[in-house]
C-alpha cells in the first residue's frame, strides 16, 4: 500500500480487515522529521504481525528504525504487537500515565477494579447478570496474565514528539490523541470511528472511584471540534475527512438516547438495570457490560443536566424526575 503523504508527514497504515462491526484493526507507521513512530499496535495475531512486518519492509524500514511506539489507549486491540516488537528491539513505549496499571495488569489495581464493578452492579440493581459479569472479571485477572505488556511504559510527561498529545478520555480513562497541527491530522484512537459510535465505557479511576465516562467523552468531542482537523485516523474503519459533522452527529445521538431514557424514567422504569432491559432487551444479557455503560453514562448525563435525580433505597439507586 502506498503511503499517505500530507505536507511533511508520511503515514503508512497497517489495517487488518475483519468481518465484524469494527471492520478493521488499524495502527499507523508515521514518518515525520526524520523519525518513525508506530501509533498503536493492533492485535496480537500472526496475521497482524505479518501485515505489520510487510508494511515496514515494503517501505524500506526495519524494526530498528522505530523511534517510539505511541499508544492511544490501553485496550488489547491497540497494544497487541507491543510485546513482539519490544522483545526483538528495545523501542521505547509511551502511553498515558493512567494506562500503566492497566497495561501492566497490576493485580492490586485489577482487584480494586473487580470490587468497583461488584458494588456498581449491585447499586444499579443488576442481580444475577451483574454477578456473572463480576465472576468473568475475577477469572480474567488470572486468565489474561499473558496480556501484560512486558516493556517499561513511559508516560507523556515531556512531549518530545512532533505532535500535540491531547487527553481525550471517555472511551477509556487513559485515551490520548496525537494532533499534528501543521498538517491538520488527528490520530484519535477510538474517540471517533466513521461507521459506528464508540462507547464511553464505565471504569474506575486508580483509586477505585467511578469516572463519569460519558461526560468525559462529550468533553473530548468538544475539544476536538474546536481544532482545525482535515483528517482523523481512527483505530477502526476508514479515514474520516472533515470530522466536524460526524462529531456533531455523535453528540446529537447522545441527546437522542438521553431523551429516550428520560421517557422511560417518566413511565416509572427507575433502576439502571430495568432501564437497560427495557431499552436493549436481549442485549442486556448478551452485551451486559456495554449496555450498562451506555445506560449509566446517559443517566449521569441526565443528572448533570439536572433532568433526573437519584435516591438510594435499600442499597439500589432509583432515578426519578
Ligand atoms: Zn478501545
Amino acid at each position: 500500500m502506498e503511503p499517505i503523504v500530507y505536507g511533511n508527514i508520511k503515514i503508512f497504515p497497517v489495517n487488518l480487515q475483519v468481518h465484524h462491526n469494527l471492520k478493521s484493526f488499524n495502527c499507523y507507521l508515521v514518518e515525520k522529521e526524520n523519525s518513525l513512530y508506530l501509533i498503536d499496535a493492533g492485535i496480537d495475531s500472526e496475521d497482524y504481525w505479518s501485515l505489520f512486518v510487510k508494511t515496514l519492509k515494503s517501505n524500506g524500514f526495519s524494526l530498528k528504525d522505530l523511534t517510539a511506539i505511541l499508544i492511544t489507549h490501553h485496550h488489547f486491540d491497540h497494544v497487541g504487537l507491543v510485546n513482539r516488537i519490544t522483545e526483538l528491539e528495545l523501542i521505547p513505549v509511551y502511553a498515558h500515565e493512567k494506562a500503566i496499571p492497566r497495561l501492566k495488569r497490576d493485580p492490586e489495581f485489577l482487584r480494586k477494579r473487580v470490587a468497583f464493578f461488584e458494588q456498581l452492579y449491585r447499586e444499579m440493581g443488576c442481580g444475577e447478570a451483574g454477578e456473572a459479569q463480576v465472576k468473568k472479571l475475577e477469572h480474567a485477572i488470572f486468565n489474561n496474565k499473558h496480556l501484560e505488556i512486558k516493556a517499561d511504559i513511559l508516560p507523556f510527561k515531556v512531549n518530545k514528539f512532533p505532535f500535540t498529545v491531547l487527553e481525550v478520555p471517555g472511551h477509556s480513562p487513559d485515551q490520548v490523541a496525537f494532533y499534528d497541527s501543521e498538517n491538520k491530522i488527528l490520530f484519535g484512537g477510538d474517540l471517533l470511528i466513521k461507521h459506528i459510535s464508540s462507547n464511553a465505557l464505565v471504569e474506575p479511576d486508580e483509586n477505585g472511584d467511578r469516572i463519569l465516562s460519558l461526560l468525559q467523552h462529550i468533553e473530548s468531542f468538544q475539544k476536538c471540534r474546536s481544532l482545525s482537523i482535515d483528517y482523523v485516523f481512527s483505530g477502526h474503519g476508514k479515514i474520516i475527512e472533515q470530522p466536524i459533522r460526524l462529531i456533531e452527529k455523535r453528540l446529537e445521538n447522545i441527546d437522542v438516547k438521553a431523551e429516550k431514557i428520560l421517557a422511560l424514567i417518566k413511565q416509572g422504569v427507575q433502576t439502571a438495570s430495568e432501564i437497560a432491559k427495557a431499552y436493549y432487551q436481549k442485549k442486556y444479557e448478551s452485551q451486559f457490560s456495554l449496555v450498562m455503560s451506555e445506560i449509566i453514562g446517559h443517566l449521569d448525563y441526565l443528572e448533570a443536566k439536572k433532568q433526573v435525580k437519584k435516591k438510594k433505597i435499600e442499597g439500589v439507586w432509583y432515578y426519578f424526575v
